[in-house]
């Protein structure tokens, strides 16, 4: 897909030969992407290359100097102070999402914008911003319909579009939001925390709801901390690693549990699996009471098959939902970050810098050391935040 290349080809000349690596994904432009030197020559202009790490292919992830990008009328540039590792990264880094090889990965985006486009009416350099990296055409069916994440014409940042893994990243100005005084740690968090208000707005919580959550993950821990804002209060949550239902526990659950098989039948009026696991999403029936709802919000692998029991979803008259990213949670998602209600804080466990992503994507599958959400800061740690 070029289609990043095909909106460019507009501009005007004097920024058209930094954006030929724009269009890596045009035969005969590859090259370009793997530069060695820290300075690369333009006719008389000297630039400093920009570090950015690459997913050639499936498995193949490298470090690469590319040359800066210019905005497009309508984009601004980001230095990008935080980008968050996601479960998201490793399925493209596996082979068994939806990106477009090759890319820059990182979709859970905040930094500093440092150029802004002549068209651009919102932004200005300096700004402090979070990403909505899903970027939508709205003008296709679905966006008319206020569905803009089913767009026809779907891109995203860090899975067909160059990503936040690299010192910067440029972005659509729609699609980027001023954080405040928000740090840039929690700022890489608006993006998941969207997608878990999306989330929750399906399932439609009440006021003293018990809800169980299994997997406690950064996601299942915002999914908690989201279902409290929301009025349930008595919050059953399930993992196999004793450190994340602890935290999950000081981020509000009342009752933690080790496997669902411990748990009573129909008890709960919400279940919410943040696994993806399909045996796990399949004992979600059995545990929701009649009447009650599900959310299966976790990532599933991509052929996975769900065995449910057909009777009891009938006897129970369940609803059972799924939730696809968001539909225009951002702003929601820096007010909610800003007021200090959801605390994104505690989830952090890794700050890497840039080269070592590949680390810390091993770290962000395995677990392993205490991993919950990994962090890389291809600019270094940022000053006073
Ligand atoms: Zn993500
Ligand atoms: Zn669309």
């Amino acid at each position: 897909m070029a289609v990043a290349g095909g909106k460019r080809s507009g501009l005007s000349i004097m920024v058209v030969h930094r954006l030929h690596n724009m269009d890596a994904r045009r035969p005969g432009r590859i090259e370009a992407w793997h530069g060695e030197g820290v300075t690369r020559r333009r006719g008389d202009k000297e630039e400093q290359a920009m570090k950015a790490a690459v997913i050639e292919r499936p498995g193949r992830l490298v470090m690469a100097d590319r040359d800066p990008v210019e905005p497009a009328a309508h984009e601004v540039r980001i230095r990008v102070m935080a980008s968050g590792i996601c479960g998201t990264d490793l399925h493209i880094y596996s082979g068994d999402y939806l990106g477009t090889y090759p890319v820059i990965p990182g979709h859970e985006i905040s930094g500093i914008v440092d150029a802004v486009g002549a068209h651009t009416s919102r932004l200005q350099p300096g700004d402090r911003v979070a990403v909505e990296p899903n970027i939508a055409c709205d003008n296709c069916r679905a966006c008319l319909n206020n569905r803009q994440n089913f767009c026809e014409n779907w891109q995203a940042i860090g899975v067909t579009l160059p990503g936040g893994m690299a010192e910067c990243v440029v972005a659509p100005e729609k699609a980027v939001f001023p954080l405040g005084d928000v740090s840039f740690e929690a700022g890489a968090f608006v993006e998941p925390l969207s997608c878990v208000l999306h989330g929750i707005e399906r399932t439609g919580v009440r006021l003293g709801d018990r809800v169980l959550v299994v997997g406690a993950g950064p996601i299942g821990i915002l999914l908690t901390q989201t279902i409290l804002l929301q009025g349930a209060f008595h919050i059953t949550q399930v993992d196999r690693v004793p450190e994340r239902l602890s935290m999950a526990s000081q981020c509000g659950a009342r009752d933690t549990e080790r496997s669902v098989d411990a748990l009573p039948d129909g008890e709960f009026d919400v279940v919410v699996d943040a696994t993806g696991v399909p045996a796990l999403m399949a004992e979600t029936v059995r545990l929701t009471r009649p009447g009650g709802t599900v959310l299966l919000f976790g990532v599933p692998p991509q052929d996975a098959q769900l065995a449910l029991e057909a009777f009891p979803i009938f006897r129970k008259g369940l609803t059972i939902l799924s939730s696809y990213t968001s539909v225009r949670n951002s702003l929601q998602a820096v007010r909610i970050i800003r007021s200090g209600r959801i605390d994104v804080a505690p989830l952090v466990s890794h700050r890497l810098p840039l080269d070592e992503l590949e680390h810390g994507l091993s770290l962000a599958e395995s677990g392993a050391d205490g991993a919950m959400k990994v962090q890389i800061l291809p600019n270094g740690a940022p000053e006073g935040v």
